[in-house]
């Protein structure tokens, strides 16, 4: 019975002990290292502060980033990452939320992190690696854990414009580990390319899988994700198998062209979430790997990365949009209107979730968490709760369901008609001179705003949409962009391009 995910890591380092479990350009911890260092830093921590206190990690992305997230682990407590590029005052904000019980930063980030500390202890992680191991107290600790206790807080952007700390438990993760194991065959013969950063829930796809399956995971250099050619070199070089990417990074890459010359050979699973990926950039990738599988997975933080799931199994025209598929095992999806009855079929509702995935809630936060944690309305017999994603989704006629934007992208425009923004950019993303880019709604003055990156030619793009969208559709105003601006989490970052471009 697995209650923590440090059996994981204690299970591969049983059984493969000298194999890499996570190696950057620098650094490669085998998992029996990995084991060694949570044990020592483990108890460093352990012997200061309580179980089931936040740890605040305050380092670059490395292997010894882990192993600092799993020696907060090893001493009973959660651990907290933070973008080391977040500005202070940001940082402050989580902290007043978070009131770590403990820092651990590494020599880059040193001075950064004792400012912002302020009255939480801190030390360098080196320095608390280099602790004995007090194999007694670390067991006293492991014998008092419960698998609902919390594996990690991952602070979200927040519409409040304070960032919200997405609670997850042992328990939540297990569940996803097992789940990648089971149904989409991940094994320890995985080779992970890791893209995303570990701030981001889409990277506990690599890190868990890693740990459960006695896996590898390289930590792809970011200078890869601009040049292309490097990129392909580095996935050959460390034989990477599976890629788990945010959409934006594939389409970077489709749209570069490399592709129709350079086949990243090793790769076998190219797997993708966080945003809407466009078919005409899926396609370049299916041509150039017609072997490997494709998965569009769907989920928020909120749910533990992932809460349905699309294996793509068809052809695709260019302008059709992918499904985001069905339930992982052990999730519901709920799809309910605004009176919180179940839509009819082919009908639109705000997709809703149940199940072990579910956060507990945000950390110290019970206004926002009442708000999007509430009681599922089809059960008045017993407390069930149930998560309000704010994505508004409907079922096709395979069953399969799509994702159509979020609910506040839903526009009135002109009065009466009801609009998905997440529409016109499949229409907008299939055309061939553009490379990204997102729609907009300014409601002062009723105008949808079209912002995207690629050739530069107006009344083109608007005579191809016009082909594809009913006129009431149409962007009013088009704003073209030699880069889109992207979130730390390598998404197009929306709330810029609504200030820069609205206002
Ligand atoms: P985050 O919590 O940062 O992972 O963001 C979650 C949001 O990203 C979801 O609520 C969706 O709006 C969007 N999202 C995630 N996966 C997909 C997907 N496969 N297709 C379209 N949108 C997605």
């Amino acid at each position: 019975m697995q209650t923590n995910i440090l059996e994981y890591l204690d299970a591969s380092a049983d059984r493969v002990p000298d194999k890499i479990a996570f190696a950057d350009e620098k650094t490669a911890l085998t998992f029996a290292e990995l084991r060694e260092l949570t044990r020592r830093s483990g108890t460093y921590l352990a012997r200061r502060i309580e179980p089931r206190s936040p740890v605040a990690v305050f380092m670059e992305k490395t292997p010894l980033c882990l192993a600092a997230f799993f020696s907060a682990v090893r001493a009973g407590c959660f651990y907290v990452p933070l973008d080391t590029k977040m500005p202070a005052d940001r940082i402050r904000l989580i902290f007043d939320t978070l009131h770590p019980a403990f820092v651990l930063y590494d020599e880059k980030n040193a001075e950064n992190a004792r400012a912002v500390a302020g009255e939480a202890p801190s030390a360098l992680f080196a320095d608390a690696a280099s602790a004995e191991p007090d194999g007694a107290l670390l067991g006293r600790i492991a014998r008092d854990h419960v698998d609902t206790d919390l594996l990690y807080v991952l602070f979200t952007s927040g519409s409040t414009g304070v960032p919200k700390g997405v609670t997850i438990s042992h328990r939540s993760v297990i569940d996803w580990a097992d789940w990648l194991h089971e149904t989409l065959d991940l094994d320890g013969t995985a080779v992970f390319g890791n893209q995303a950063p570990f701030v981001f829930d889409n990277s506990t796809l690599d890190i868990y899988s890693t740990l459960k399956n006695g896996a590898t995971m390289w930590i792809i250099p970011k200078k890869c994700f601009s040049f292309h050619k490097t990129m392909m070199q580095f996935l050959e070089a460390h034989a990477i198998n599976t890629i788990f990417f945010v959409p934006s990074a594939l389409i970077a890459i489709a749209n570069s062209g490399i592709l129709e010359h350079t086949r990243p050979a090793t790769l076998k699973r190219v797997y993708f979430c966080g945003e809407v990926m466009p078919n005409r950039q899926l396609n370049v990738w299916r041509r150039a790997l017609p072997e490997a599988s494709f998965c569009n997975m769907y989920g928020p933080t909120e749910i533990t990365d992932v809460c349905t799931y699309y294996l793509v199994d068809r052809e695709f025209g260019d302008d059709e949009p992918l499904p985001i598929g069905f339930p992982c095992k052990n999730t519901r999806i709920l799809l309910l209107n605004d009176e919180n009855k179940p839509v009819g079929p082919g009908e639109t509702g705000e997709l809703c979730v149940l199940g072990t995935c579910l956060s507990g809630g945000y950390y110290n936060n019970p206004e926002q968490t009442r708000k999007a944690f509430v009681q599922n309305p089809l059960n008045t017999a017993f407390d069930e709760r149930m998560y309000r994603t704010g994505d508004l989704a409907r079922r096709n006629e395979r069953g399969e369901i799509l994702f159509l934007g979020r609910k506040d992208f839903q526009i009135k425009h002109q009065g009466c008609y009801r609009i998905e923004l997440g529409e016109i950019e499949t229409a907008l993303l299939a055309q061939a001179g553009v490379s990204n880019g997102c729609c907009l709604f300014d409601a002062e003055k009723d105008e949808i705003v079209c912002v995207y990156t690629g050739a530069e030619d107006e009344s083109a793009l608007a005579a191809q949409l016009k082909t594809k969208l009913p006129s009431y559709m149409l962007p009013n105003r088009w704003v073209h962009l030699d880069r889109l601006p992207m979130t730390i989490n390598d998404k197009i970052d929306r709330v810029t391009l609504k200030k820069s471009h609205i206002g």
